[in-house]
């Protein structure tokens, strides 16, 4: 039996320490655990790398702590609009969706498109279609709907300062992405990538990030590695920072270090700002963000578990 690890991410922001209670940091722990736990005891049983991704990233769109599927950020016209992607790294198989409202977890209408159809992309009322078409669980607008969140887009809905997370004691102007992704790495081999997303906060209507873009901001590839990036998508989109990590590694014979520092390095050069995860063909996991904070988890190839928030 090969080696086989995870890691996700519930998204980069600029957090301070001591700036969220206890209790509040303690929740968001937990989620990261149990999540971590899902994707894994599908690996630990021989299960698949695609299955481990999607199974951690549904464990966090169900839950409100984090920005997709319910909890998610509202976009200019006061609605969650939401985007997923996941890619297969055996076969470079890929799917997506983008800007659904009814989806209960998009991830899972993403590995429907990947499976299911010969295209990649489904977008809007057709991707909605498609995943009650596929008896994907569908529900009202409303699930989706989360009163933190709700009071972050009415705090921000007329300023420049679209992601500011507010509540909870949390200082003005502090910002929180809260995307969130899985790589994996299956005993046969096989990476898989998974990013689920409600967007930016306050996002124009219509707006579409790095998440499902194959490429930008969610890849796989065997041959490489697995990569799941979080931030201000336009900049992992502009850099195609998932695919050039490995590209660096493929053609350049980059570690995945190596590849995942020069990525990041492009990303700030641009003045972006975000983190990823990412594992190698072997296991080996790097997690670089240039935020204060990146909720984050793994469970490496010896079997240590790490939840994190802070550097
Ligand atoms: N990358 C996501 C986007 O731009 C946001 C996030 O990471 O929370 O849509």
């Amino acid at each position: 039996m090969g080696n086989y690890a995870i890691a996700i991410h519930g998204g980069a922001g600029t957090l301070m320490p001591g700036t969220v209670s206890p209790e509040k940091e303690k929740e968001f722990h937990d989620k990261l655990s149990e999540s971590l736990q899902a994707g894994y005891n599908i690996l630990s049983k021989g299960g698949s790398a695609v299955d481990a991704v999607e199974a951690a990233v549904r464990v966090m769109e169900d839950s409100p702590l984090f920005n997709s599927g319910k909890g998610s950020v509202f976009n200019s016209d006061g609605i969650n609009e939401m985007d997923a992607a996941i890619m297969n790294g055996k076969n470079l198989k890929a799917g997506a969706i983008a800007e659904v409202h009814t989806v209960r977890n998009p991830i899972s209408g993403a590995r429907a498109v990947m499976e299911k159809t010969k295209h990649v992309l489904l977008a809007s009322a057709g991707a909605e279609k498609f995943a009650k078409e596929m008896g994907l669980e569908i529900v009202d607008p409303s699930y989706f709907y989360d009163e933190e969140r709700h009071q972050q887009w009415l705090a921000t809905k007329d300023t420049d300062s679209p992601n500011s997370w507010a509540g909870d004691g949390i200082p003005e102007g502090t910002k929180k992405y809260g995307t969130v992704g899985c790589v994996a790495l299956d005993n046969q081999g096989n990476v898989a990538a998974a990013t689920s997303t409600g967007g930016i906060n306050n996002k124009k209507f219509g707006r579409v990030g790095d998440a499902p873009l194959i490429g930008a901001g969610t890849y796989a590839n065997n041959k490489t590695c697995a990569v799941s990036c979080t931030g201000e998508g336009e900049y992992f989109i502009r850099n195609v920072v998932a695919y050039d990590i490995s590209a660096l590694m493929e053609y350049k014979g980059l570690t995945l270090a190596q590849a995942t520092a020069e990525a990041m390095k492009k990303v700030a050069l641009l003045g972006g700002e975000g983190g990823l995860i990412s594992i190698d063909n072997q296991g080996t996991i790097c997690t670089p963000f240039n935020t204060s904070s990146m909720f984050r988890g793994w469970i490496n190839t010896a079997g240590e578990k790490f939840t994190g928030v802070f550097r």
